[in-house]
């Protein structure tokens, strides 16, 4: 028997419908890639669109077609991403940061017709249209004034294009597991492999990230996403924000401390989300110029393992919440949250520390289990395995069925990360299982080292690789950047990691390098890193 219930499809075009409705004139806020700051509201963004639904009909694209966009977070690229998905198109997110080849191989995979651009992003796509041939348009997110010559064929002012359009477009009306969204993983291994997400999929991830102990938004938050809409929507933030009614701030293509902390202070912004890299440059930023930030309440930060001097800066130091999230492209991308529950409510402090720590626990809609030569271990914060993933908004193949099938026995992903998970359900990343060490036939977790490294004076980032040893098969090499007029040296290092980590995870030797190289997803390229020490043995 089935339910007597409405049948209300999970859309996207619902969410940006709701904002328009219930928070219509809540702004949202862009450093534009022009230089100024533009304003518009979530009824402006909405009606605009729609309009540029009916340019994209007009241009042929219909259900299921692949619309690009190569942009920052601004306020346009949100109208052409809602116009996008509204009509059942499929908003394929760029990643500028790709190699051209790259950019290529993955505008080819997808065949997108149309790309929606930033000014600054021009010479990337005149230097690679010529390979793209599916592409049939480009739209400058700009007005016929500002608009440059360009060699792009066929390629258009984002005002221009508007002008003219009604406002009026049928939106919705397909099957909420439509397709909706399409987002490359960096392809660290073989080439980039597309997550296609669907509308239900979507909407799912957006609710469950809303909840207290997930994101924990609310319509009077001011949000600064400076995780970009091409890393899995602004790890979601594109649907949340619009979805809770929160004032918006996009940061367009300045992530830069002084950039980041004046849009934090004028637009009182009260949460934000981010990788480690940008944290560091905005702590390092409020050292040097000896400020506080007064609106900050929460930062969410996660794509890479958070580093303990960050949670301590921004808590002790700066009153800044700061909650750590784990999750993948593949993910939508939330997996885990670190929020201390009713558990923690008498640990001490570094108790606390060591929890937060700690990738964090699944909201409902995503479990986790750990495997370990096929059977899955116990929930006892040491026996570390696979982490593998199943849920509502979890990827259940790749576009196109590269790789094959990717789901266990049970419907769990694979996610390439290696963990643990404690009996209050904390999981915690060891290592990549990729990067993972195997020393005498035990794992040491180079991530930890790293953490731990980055705490020592004068460094700026830390790096570990497996370096062949013919005793223990791979032993623990540290490479450090060091602080701009810094100078840390390897006694120094070993001193700081001495008493910190497991004796025998302690490093074999320590290397200074100009920069430690990072990847398209702003995390270190340790296959750049094992190319420059191939010829290095210990042993
Ligand atoms: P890619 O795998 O191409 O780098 P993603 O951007 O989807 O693509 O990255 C997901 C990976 O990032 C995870 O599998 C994990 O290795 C890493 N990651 C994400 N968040 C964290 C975190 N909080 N701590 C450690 N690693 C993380």
């Amino acid at each position: 028997m089935l339910g007597l219930m409405q049948n209300w499809q999970l859309t996207v075009d619902k969410i940006i419908e709701h904002a328009a409705i219930n928070h219509t004139n809540r702004e949202i806020v862009t450093r534009s890639v022009e230089g100024p700051i533009v304003r518009t509201t979530y009824g402006n963004i909405f009606t605009r669109a729609k309009k540029v639904s009916n340019w994209l009909l007009g241009q042929g694209i219909k259900l299921g077609d692949r619309v690009a966009s190569l942009a920052w977070n601004s306020g346009h690229h949100m109208e052409s991403w809602y116009g996008t998905m509204g009509i059942g198109a499929i908003m394929h997110t760029l990643n500028p940061r790709l190699f051209p080849e790259q950019l290529v191989y993955i505008i080819n995979h997808a065949e997108d017709k149309i790309i929606f651009t930033d000014l600054t992003f021009l010479p990337i796509l005149e230097a690679i249209h010529d390979k793209c041939p599916c592409v049939k348009a480009f739209v400058v997110f700009t007005d016929g004034a500002n608009m440059p010559p360009t060699k792009l064929p066929n390629c258009h002012a984002y005002e221009d294009i508007l002008q003219g359009q009604s406002d009026i477009s049928i939106w919705g009306n397909f099957e909420e597991n439509t397709a909706c969204g399409l987002c490359y993983t960096s392809g660290t291994t073989g080439n980039p492999k597309g997550v296609l997400y669907s509308h239900r999929t979507n909407v799912l991830h957006t609710l469950l990230t809303m909840g207290a102990d997930v994101m924990g938004l609310t319509a009077g938050d001011v949000i600064l996403p400076v995780v970009p809409m091409f890393h899995a929507n602004a790890w979601g933030i594109a649907f949340s924000a619009p979805a809770c009614g929160s004032k918006l701030v996009m940061p367009g293509a300045k992530m830069d401390g002084a950039s980041i902390y004046e849009l934090l202070e004028t637009e009182k912004v009260t949460f934000s989300a981010a990788v480690p890299t940008v944290w560091l440059m905005l702590l390092q930023y409020l050292e040097s110029t000896n400020q506080k930030l007064s609106t900050l309440k929460q930062v969410v930060i996660g794509g890479a393992a958070l580093p303990e001097h960050i949670l301590r800066s921004f808590e002790d130091k700066y009153g800044v919440g700061i909650r750590h999230a784990w999750g993948m492209t593949e993910t939508s991308p939330l997996g885990t949250l670190g929020t201390p529950g009713p558990e923690a409510a008498n640990y001490s402090r570094e108790e606390i520390i060591k929890t937060k720590l700690k990738q964090g626990r699944s909201p409902f809609g995503v479990e986790l289990k750990i495997k370990r030569d096929g059977k899955t271990v116990p929930r006892d914060g040491e026996t570390f395995g696979n982490l593998m993933v199943r849920g509502a908004a979890i990827a259940g193949a790749y576009f196109k069925n590269e790789g094959g099938d990717i789901l266990d026995e049970e419907g769990f992903f694979d996610t390439g990360d290696v963990a643990t998970i404690d009996e209050h359900g904390y999981m915690q990343i060891t290592d990549r299982s990729k990067d993972v060490i195997k020393s005498g036939g035990e794992w040491i977790g180079t991530i930890d080292i790293e953490n731990c490294a980055v705490g020592c004076e004068g460094v700026a980032c830390a790096a570990v690789i497996g370096i062949y040893h013919p005793k223990w098969d791979e032993r623990p090499l540290l490479i450090i950047e060091k602080k701009a007029g810094a100078n840390p040296t390897k006694e120094d290092l070993m001193a700081h990691l001495n008493g910190k980590i497991a004796k025998w995870w302690m490093p074999d030797d320590v290397r200074f390098v100009e920069t430690i190289p990072l990847g398209a997803t702003g995390k270190i390229n340790k296959i750049a890193l094992r190319e420059t020490f191939k010829d290095l043995k210990f042993g």
